[in-house]
């Protein structure tokens, strides 16, 4: 069994980290680029979900490499993400690959479905071993969680423009010459200690913008275009309200450890605008923005697929929100045909209105932009 996965954001860290801890044969994808959407596209059905085209195209560049096992984590949900899984293995059949597909469900009401999957991707291994890797490998996704929110402060503050940039991309490069958790652990706090020694302006009050939206697309930089690095080069601090080790920590640790305890924090601030799950992260969309706009944040931005449905209903409420609580919230949606230059003028215009809006209320924020 050669195995692969969808390329998101850093999540091929922690993966590598995972499955080489544990000896078993990956691989890695490419990190998405236009030949990856171009090629996903080609294969998808038009009215698709952005992230299964894009998937696609990691998993055809990645099968042309050996791999003929794919690893995906599933949904009960109300959205199409239930249907990925099913929907890919098709289209790959009738392109004459015959790959496998592990699909891990949340933990929800059934941990035999659960571990279902589980138990035929690690037959052969030791549970003491899995348990031992499997901890060195979360701890892998929450300290590049860490080092990638270092970034989005140290970014707005630097004193030498695009060293933030610079050393992440060192990073990024360094990080795929080791193998195994604890070689990637090093490589990781190397890079927070390089993070750290990057000259800043203290004292700094940057503007502050929140990032929400569907998970793929604002975890993904090739489909959010670049956003967080965008955003930071033009002097502003962002915070995005997802991360990989918050959704292990919202559906395995949580589910697995406190089963009784459902309802969260984003939840309860949710529902007096979306009391239901609405699939995806929609109902997360809307809790983090109350939440932002509850700690002083300057903006929301919204970012989703074009026709992600879960989104949809979340951006139906944002006007109300923006009218209950006076915060400036932006929509972007991306798909294959969202050109880069419209897309920074419309993050460029947002920065100014803000900025303005601030001005007007004689703020004392300064912003280097
Ligand atoms: S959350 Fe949106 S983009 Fe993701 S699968 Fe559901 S509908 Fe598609």
């Amino acid at each position: 069994m050669k195995i692969t996965f969808p390329h998101m954001g850093n999540t091929y860290i922690a993966a590598k980290a995972f499955f080489e801890g544990l000896g078993m044969d990956v691989v890695i994808p490419k990190p998405c680029n236009k030949s990856t959407l171009e090629i996903g596209t080609k294969c998808s059905p038009e009215s698709a979900c952005l992230p299964l085209k894009v998937n696609l195209g990691n998993y055809l560049d990645c099968i042309e490499r050996g791999a003929d096992t794919v690893i995906l984590s599933g949904s009960c949900g109300p959205c199409r993400f239930g249907y990925y899984g099913i929907v890919q293995k098709e289209i790959l059949k009738d392109m004459g690959y015959d790959i496998d597909f592990i699909i891990i469900d949340p933990l929800q009401d059934s941990l035999k479905r659960f571990l279902q999957p589980i138990k035929k991707l690690f037959t052969g291994h030791s549970l003491a071993k899995i348990y031992k890797v499997g901890r060195a490998a979360f701890q892998v996704v929450k300290e590049i969680d860490e080092l990638e929110y270092m970034t989005f402060k140290i970014r707005p503050r630097e004193k030498r423009k695009y060293e933030t940039d610079t050393v992440y991309a060192d990073f990024k490069r360094e990080v795929l010459k080791v193998t195994g958790p604890y070689e990637i652990l090093d490589v990781i706090r190397k890079y927070k200690q390089k993070l750290l020694s990057i000259d800043i302006h203290r004292g700094l009050n940057p503007l502050k913008i929140g990032i929400v939206g569907e998970i793929y697309t604002i975890i993904e930089p090739y489909v959010n275009l670049n956003v967080e690095q965008k955003l930071g080069n033009m002097g502003v601090e962002v915070d995005r309200s997802l991360s990989i080790s918050r959704w292990i920590d919202d559906n395995v640790t949580r589910r697995f450890f406190r089963p009784g305890h459902r309802e969260n924090e984003v939840e309860r601030a949710a529902k007096p605008y979306i009391p239901l799950c609405v699939g995806g992260h929609g109902r997360e969309c809307v809790g983090h923005t109350l939440l932002y706009s509850r700690k002083g944040y300057d903006g929301i931005i919204q970012i989703l697929p074009f026709g992600c449905m879960p989104e949809i209903v979340a951006e139906s409420v944002l006007p109300t929100i923006r009218k209950d609580t006076g915060i400036p919230i932006m929509t972007l949606v991306v798909d294959e045909l969202t050109g880069e230059t419209g897309y920074n003028t419309r993050l460029e215009a947002f920065v100014d209105m803000i900025l303005r809006k601030k001005e007007r209320s004689k703020s004392k924020c300064t912003v280097d932009i």
